[in-house]
């Protein structure tokens, strides 16, 4: 029967708000139904892919589009998407007693062959226990029968995903287009020759990026801190390498992806022209695991723009990336691009810009039938500071730039800083507002008759969360006492009304930073939190600080054990996995950021980082041979 006949899912999506989040059937969305369930069961992998939020945030991310499309290609393999409900739609499955479904067929989780879940932020941790539990699988890898699914995590922070190490199978770490195929013919095999789930993690163990946590066992020291972590089973290895996908053009872009039915949070179509970063900022764990630098050819956008725009009618295209504007080729590709989109209004957006390679010629181009407004992250308000995270970017490139804007019609300005940040004085706080000072001035300096009317500033601060595999993961997070004081002498300071201020929560950042550098003994205090009713906790208005707080007061330590600064030679809970970087790199940087030395990009030389190993992308290191020559 068609779900939609029934009268008790009729009833219920009447009942709720946005409907449109739940039925599926969009444009481009997939449904093999007819001919996949005619296949033999022991030929065929069901997948759910998960994403742990609602739909409008799920929809929104280009991860979920690209393995939607890999899987699907496969015969084989019918992937559907799950996405988080709301607290109405959740409280009516509740009270019906029914499982969480998929948006294309609308089965259960638990009917599943695979059930991947890809992670973006911690904070979304409990969504997926919930997920999970209304989905009728049993949280715990150790608790699953052989009829349950396989559980696979992965995603931007899987680098160190210890807190939530036991309610996975297992975990991909790296470019998951690179494996994933090959993980679906794993369990065909095991489907077809009947293996039970040990059999077939023991058949994946050695498979470069996978993961498997229940094959490690972690030791502890009286004080807390990780002894070592041991290997339980002869086929897992003791370093565990990232997949890294070499050759960006041969990965498949959504060339169709769906087109949602109802707004969501990026409602456009997107190419992602780079992958990985050069630069090295110093807190920036994005940029450190996903070296070395990888780009794709124009000739590769341009087919893709091509089929994006006849199979999607959206109004907007974004070229994304970590910093869009050090993709070598934008501004031929960007020219090639405009004689597609212009004719069908449709605009071209650059999320990530860096100031020091802004092409005003061009985003004035790009922004003749709409002006966005101009994002800039100086991070810190000093050149000390700056000089300490690595950003490298001077006072005056920002205020040429600003000008430069300014001049070409931009009023908008959003600034992003960071609080927190290692070695800050209230000098540098202070440097926030000196330097906001400025930019207002190089506005109130130019001829009236030069520029717009009215500029608007917004600055926007979040707390610094220390991360694994970057230089800043010895660091020590600034308690909640230390945010507030930061946050009012910014506040009290930056008064202008043409200054908007706004700044993270402090509790939830606390709580971020304790599951970044966590370790195992964190399973606990999620389960702890999510019975409690903890849920879709990355909307500020659901978290709920106070259970957290109670939870981690149980461990010995409780949140501030996570908090603190780490010793040179101490074993973290991640140091199992290798990302590329190696850990002697980033201690060297640790150094470095604490001499307010500034190490140069991988354009202007090598730093020896640990990825000239894979030989490709941007990356002299790779030519110069292994270890390069440190720049
Ligand atoms: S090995 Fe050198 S060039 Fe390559 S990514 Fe690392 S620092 Fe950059």
């Amino acid at each position: 029967m068609n779900r939609f006949d029934d009268p008790n899912v009729r009833a219920m999506l009447r009942a709720v708000q946005k409907p449109a989040r739940y039925t599926g059937h969009e444009l481009n969305a997939i449904d093999k139904s007819d001919t996949f369930f005619q296949l033999e069961d022991s030929a065929r992998v069901h997948f759910a892919l998960c994403f742990p939020d609602l739909y409008e945030i799920g929809m929104s991310n280009l991860a979920i589009q690209i393995l939607y499309g890999i899987l699907n290609e496969d015969e084989h393999t019918f992937c559907e998407r799950v996405f988080a409900s709301d607290f109405d739609m959740r409280q009516l499955l509740k009270e019906k007693n029914m499982p969480l479904t998929s948006l294309e067929t609308g089965t259960a989780l638990s009917d599943f062959d695979m059930v991947g879940i890809s992670l973006h932020y911690e904070m979304a941790y409990t969504t997926m226990l919930e997920m999970l539990a209304l989905g009728g699988v049993p949280l715990e890898s150790s608790k699953r029968q052989e009829d349950d699914p396989i559980v696979v995590g992965g995603g931007p922070i899987a680098c160190n995903l210890e807190p939530v190490a036991d309610f996975f199978d297992f975990i991909v770490i790296g470019d998951g287009e690179e494996i994933i195929l090959e993980i679906v013919g794993a369990l065909k095999e095991k489907k077809k020759n009947k293996i039970n789930r040990r059999a077939f993690l023991l058949s994946i163990a050695d498979i470069p990026g996978v993961y498997i946590p229940s094959f490690y066992a972690i030791d502890y020291k009286e004080n807390g801190h990780v002894e070592r972590i041991r290997t339980l089973e002869e086929k897992a290895p003791e370093k565990l390498t990232k997949r890294l996908l070499r050759d960006i053009n041969e990965a498949p872009m959504p060339q169709k992806p769906i087109v949602p039915n109802l707004e969501v949070v990026h409602d456009r179509m997107v190419m992602e022209v780079l992958r990985g970063c050069a630069r090295g900022c110093r807190f920036c764990q994005a940029g450190f695991t996903y070296r070395p630098l990888r780009e794709r050819s124009v000739e590769t956008l341009l087919e893709t723009a091509d089929s994006l725009i006849e199979h999607t009618g959206y109004e907007e295209m974004g070229l994304l990336s970590l910093s869009t504007s050090d993709y070598s080729q934008l501004e031929p590709l960007v020219r090639k691009l405009l004689p597609k989109t212009e004719p069908r209004h449709i605009n071209l957006s650059l999320p990530s810009l860096r100031l020091d390679s802004f092409d005003f010629d061009l985003a004035k181009e790009i922004a003749k039938t709409r002006r966005a407004g101009l994002t800039f992250a100086p991070e810190a308000g000093t050149q000390r500071l700056r000089d300490v995270i690595n950003k490298n970017i001077t006072e005056e490139e920002m205020m040429e730039a600003a000008r430069t804007a300014f001049l070409n019609g931009w009023d908008r300005l959003k600034l992003y800083f960071m609080l927190g940040l290692p070695t800050e004085t209230d000098d540098d706080v202070e440097g926030i507002v000196t330097l906001v000072r400025k930019f207002i001035a190089i506005w109130d300096n130019l001829p009236q008759d030069q520029r717009s009317k009215r500029l608007n500033v917004t600055v926007s601060a979040a707390f610094f969360i220390p991360k694994p595999f970057t230089p800043f993961q010895w660091s020590e997070q600034i308690s909640v006492d230390a945010m507030r004081e930061k946050q009012k002498q910014l506040a009290d300071s930056l008064r202008d009304r043409r200054v908007s201020f706004s700044w993270h929560e402090y509790d939830s950042s606390v709580i971020e930073g304790v599951l970044s550098r966590g370790d195992r003994r964190l399973k606990e205090v999620l389960l702890d939190v999510w019975r409690s009713g903890a849920y879709l906790e990355a909307w500020h208005e659901h978290f709920d600080a106070a259970l957290w707080y109670r939870a981690l007061s149980k461990l010995p330590g409780g949140e501030a054990f996570y908090l603190k600064a780490r010793e040179e030679q101490e074993y973290f809970p991640w140091d199992h996995l290798d990302l590329g970087v190696t850990k002697a790199f980033l201690w060297r940087e640790w150094e470095k950021s604490q001499e307010g030395k500034t190490t140069t990009s991988c354009y202007d030389g090598c730093s020896a980082c640990g990825n000239e190993r894979y030989r490709t992308g941007v990356c002299p290191g790779s030519e110069l041979g292994f270890g390069g020559s440190r720049a």
